[in-house]
């Protein structure tokens, strides 16, 4: 007689947790290779980030027109983007877009939150569980639930008495925030803050900055695509694309292959010069070590600083506003429109909770350790617990009925980021220890999704019902992913969230793989031409 999980494994292949640009990409591939599949998106609509980070000035990082999927020729000739860097809006409808154009809707199920997923190791099966009481079943489970999904939120005692609304960025409200004469507080600096502050600060009655850490940001120089320029890009896609996949991060821009310090400092100056006024995260691009060669990199900082301090006009808040404790670059460093400037104006307060810690919430307000802020509203841009939060969010069992939890207590260890030891059958898009969030992420996750879609692929076509990778492999890759971080400047960030340090109690392991997305997808390509080297595959029952 058949069991449960078996009934259900006939009717589904794969189930897929998220419907961001990871899942929407997945099912249609899936659907492509002739799978059943399955979305259980926990929103009642498409978007992943894109659906969840409302908050004012919301905006893309990267330029829109390579933040997108190139896996559609018609899809990236007919979408007309409207600005240089995306808002959240705009990246809402595209994804929206891509649902209808693909007839995604029909196998995603929408305010599903998965609460647990459990492996049948007789059936080669993964049960899972919605917080609707819903069960599902599958033989494979793609989690593609986003690296930077799980709120933190602080915990400042006496949150539960503060009388005014507080809201997490991540978790905007859909109808938006009026915050027409409000004394708003802000607490968070990073590229979400730094992307709020002004917006939020233009509609405010005062608000109030709380920092922890000073970051550095570049200008973002955002305005309208120009038709030109989106004609010329869309002649061009083939070569942008590939481009994209050949480069380190995911961006289509040529990195300089001068080292910082081997331009006379007036030449250097200019070169920097020259990157601010174009804006973007283009700047990291100005030499070719900022991130591997302290001495360079305090070249681009201190630049950085001179212009903080050139457009601050109020020293002290200037030199509250100069990061120090990190080179840059080593957080992932935000774009912004007028951030600086905005603490020019009058009805804006800085407060450095490094040197005052934020000591409780009252009901009327903030109370540091030096003063008392009366507050009508309170927004957290205090980010995500990255990573391994969406993934640990659900609780997963695998061989044997172990917790994920348990397994990384110490940190997440996986192969390729793809694959956890004990986890038969279960892959993780953007998982720790893939290149991620260091890149532009639709390059990544259509590498990804690619890669797992082939897999799927290849063990169909052999009758084969199990993949898992093994502890030596795990094992391998995790020092290669610490080695390759270390051959960087980026563990010298002690707040970054890429080590885990803004969630207290969480391991510190440094989580992306640092070693660039090219090589990394060449890496994926030998493994799966090697008969898929470091994965155990097994026949059926
Ligand atoms: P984040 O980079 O982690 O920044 C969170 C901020 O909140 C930091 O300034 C942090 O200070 C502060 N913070 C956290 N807990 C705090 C506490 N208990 N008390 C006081 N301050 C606290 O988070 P994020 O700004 O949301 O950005 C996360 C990532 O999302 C970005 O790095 C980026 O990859 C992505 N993102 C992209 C875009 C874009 O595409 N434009 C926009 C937004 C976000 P510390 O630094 O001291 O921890």
């Amino acid at each position: 007689m058949m069991t449960m999980a078996e009934q259900d494994t006939a009717l589904t292949d794969v189930l897929v947790v998220g419907a961001g640009f990871a899942g929407l990409y997945m099912l249609h591939r899936l659907r492509g290779l002739g799978f059943s599949a399955t979305v259980l998106e926990a929103g009642d609509g498409v978007g992943g980030t894109w659906y969840w980070n409302r908050y004012p000035g919301a905006r893309c990082d990267s330029e829109s027109y390579y933040y997108s999927y190139s896996f559609d020729e018609a899809l990236q000739q007919e979408w007309e983007w409207t600005e240089r860097y995306p808002e959240q809006p705009e990246i809402l409808r595209y994804l929206n877009h891509v649902a209808d154009r693909f007839g995604l809707r029909r196998d995603i199920r929408f305010d599903r939150r998965v609460t647990d997923a459990v492996f049948d190791h007789d059936a080669d099966t993964w049960v899972l569980h919605t917080d609707g009481g819903e069960r599902y079943a599958a033989r494979f489970l793609v989690t593609a639930v986003g690296c930077l999904s799980s709120a933190n939120i602080p915990r400042i005692p006496g949150l539960e008495t503060f009388g005014g609304g507080w809201f997490h960025t991540g978790r905007w409200p859909h109808e938006g925030v009026d915050f027409s004469g409000l004394r708003v507080g802000v607490v968070g600096t990073g590229s979400t803050g730094i992307q709020a502050i002004p917006v939020i600060a233009e509609h405010a009655g005062h608000l109030t900055v709380f920092q922890r850490t000073a970051n550095y940001s570049i200008p973002a120089r955002n305005g309208p695509m120009e038709p030109g320029f989106q004609r010329e890009v869309k002649q061009n896609y083939d070569a942008i694309r590939r481009k994209q996949r050949a480069s380190t991060n995911g961006h289509p821009f040529d990195v300089s292959e001068r080292p910082a310090l081997s331009v006379p400092e007036e030449e250097r100056r200019a070169v920097y010069a020259a990157a601010w006024l174009r804006g973007g995260l283009r700047f990291r691009a100005a030499f070719a070590d900022l991130l591997t060669d302290k001495d360079a990199n305090d070249t681009a900082a201190e630049f950085i600083r001179n212009k903080i301090r050139e457009t601050v006009l109020d020293p002290v808040t200037a030199e509250r506003l100069l990061p120090r404790d990190h080179p840059f670059a080593t957080k992932r460093p935000p774009i912004d429109t007028d951030y600086f400037e905005t603490y020019n104006r009058e009805d804006v307060t800085l407060v450095d909770v490094r040197e005052s810690p934020i000591v409780e919430a009252t009901s009327t307000g903030l109370r540091t350790s030096s003063a008392e802020y009366p507050l009508d509203c309170l927004v957290f841009a205090t980010g995500f617990d990255a990573l391994t939060g969406p993934l640990l969010d659900i609780d997963i069992r695998g061989a044997g009925g172990r917790a994920l939890r348990d397994v990384w207590a110490d940190g997440p260890r996986t192969y390729l980021g793809l694959q956890v030891a004990g986890f038969p059958n279960l892959f993780t898009i953007t998982g720790p220890g893939s290149p991620s969030v260091l890149t532009n992420m639709p390059t990544a996750i259509e590498q990804h999704v690619d890669w797992i879609a082939e897999c799927l692929n290849h063990l169909r076509s052999r009758g084969l019902t199990r993949i898992e990778t093994t502890d030596a492999a795990a094992e391998a890759w995790g020092a290669h992913v610490n080695s390759a971080a270390h051959r960087t400047l980026l563990p010298m960030a002690e707040s970054s969230w890429y080590l885990g340090a803004n969630v207290p109690g969480k391991p510190r392991v440094f989580m992306p793989y640092a070693g660039g997305l090219a090589a990394y997808a060449r890496h994926c390509d030998e493994v799966a031409a090697a008969g898929y080297v470091g994965f155990a595959l097994t026949p059926a029952l």
